[in-house]
């Protein structure tokens, strides 16, 4: 069965012939006087069926050995990451998400972890990283905000070589566009609280993973012991979003790509970075691993931050806002928003491409970049 299929009919829970699965709110389960499971549940921190639901369709559509889903995306990679023991070296991938750059500095050197940052894009840098012993290698493709694309077969076998777990956050492509799990990975990391919910309306994370099943024991063990636990409306809102995944992965990359097309080149703009333009460093990765350049772009603007801060300012239809994946279209300046630690270009503009008309999303860029 194609992934699309199953991201509609997988798994298929019915009660009294319902097409849409019931939201089972019960925080606890009956269970037998000497505490025997009747029926697969026991109280909500451990699990519950509309999250077990949603972990079932997010395996299936990834091709995973299993799915464990936590209340948000920094729940699911903190649980992973507290699997660590102290001591354990953890290479980052120099452009990362920044709350989880936060993470690294901030709170896994108390965990006794040791985080480097490292452009995994260099194989030269790659090489020097690896030659001290690694556990995890850690990385976004595409990458938030510098849309950088990593290779994820080639940084899995090396990372294999020396004996390191890969983590591929692939928020940005979603299962829609990467698969990296085929691709060598051990473990994914989706923000479900982006494409997958869809609808800037619900959050969620998960860790989906290759191996056996005590990795889901372990996560779930560290979900049930810090509380990062997703509610049941939450993973229902998500696993319906899923249904319509694949459909609005299409029209969101379509949409960005002719953005993209039609900002390259304009002037005023220094660089579109964009996996799927041939100007895109890591163009050849691009084609080789995703299935179009997914429906995020950022740009660089000549006038640096104040230009950026001026085209912002300047759209109608683009929305100032963080966050990404939903149906409307985003704009956002990061350094702005990450403010004086963000190592992010100042003149950079991240966009995350809605389902609107394409045409009506260049024409408002377009004249905010002729206002600005
Ligand atoms: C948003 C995001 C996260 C964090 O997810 P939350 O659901 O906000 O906790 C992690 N990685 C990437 C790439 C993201 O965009």
């Amino acid at each position: 069965m194609h992934a699309e299929t199953k991201s509609i009919h997988f798994p298929t829970r019915r009660s009294n012939g319902s097409i849409a699965p019931p939201i089972e709110l019960s925080t606890t389960f009956e269970h037998g006087p000497a505490g025997e499971h009747l029926h697969g549940f026991e109280y909500i921190r451990d699990n519950n069926p509309n999250v077990s639901d949603l972990e079932s369709r997010l395996a299936a559509i990834e091709g995973a050995d299993g799915a464990v889903a936590f209340a948000s995306g920094m729940a699911a990679g903190a649980a992973l990451l507290s699997r660590l023991s102290p001591g354990a070296r953890v290479l980052f991938h120099e452009d990362l998400y920044f709350d989880f750059r936060k993470l690294a500095d901030r709170i896994l050197p108390n965990w006794g972890l040791e985080c480097e940052s490292v452009d995994l894009t260099d194989a030269t840098a790659r090489s020097r990283a690896f030659a001290k012993s690694v556990d995890l290698v850690w990385f976004e493709t595409p990458s938030n905000p510098s849309i950088d694309v990593l290779d994820i077969e080639t940084i899995c076998r090396e990372a294999r070589d020396a004996n390191a777990d890969v983590l591929v956050d692939g928020t940005f492509a979603t299962p829609v566009v990467q698969r990296p799990l085929d691709l060598g990975a051990n473990y994914v990391l989706h923000s479900l609280t982006k494409y997958m919910g869809g609808h800037s309306d619900v959050q969620g994370g998960a860790i989906a993973f290759k191996g056996d099943a005590s990795i889901a024991d372990a996560l779930k063990e560290k979900r049930r012991l810090t509380g990062g636990v997703l509610s049941p409306f939450n993973a229902w809102l998500i696993s319906r979003g899923i249904q319509t995944l694949y459909c609005r992965m299409d029209r969101h990359c379509a949409n960005a790509r002719l953005v993209a097309e039609a900002l390259d080149g304009s002037s005023g703009i220094t660089r579109v970075r964009y996996p799927y333009l041939p100007s895109h460093p890591s163009y050849d990765i691009a084609r080789k691993q995703m299935l179009s350049g997914g429906a995020m772009i950022s740009i660089e603007l000549e006038g640096g931050k104040e230009a950026a801060i001026r085209v912002a300012a300047s759209v109608k239809l683009f929305v100032n806002a963080t966050s990404l994946g939903g149906v409307e279209s985003l704009i956002e300046h990061r350094a702005s928003v990450e403010g004086p630690e963000s190592t992010t270009p100042p003149g950079l503009l991240r966009l995350s491409i809605g389902l609107e008309n394409p045409d009506d999303l260049i024409e408002d860029l377009k004249s905010a970049l002729a206002a600005a």
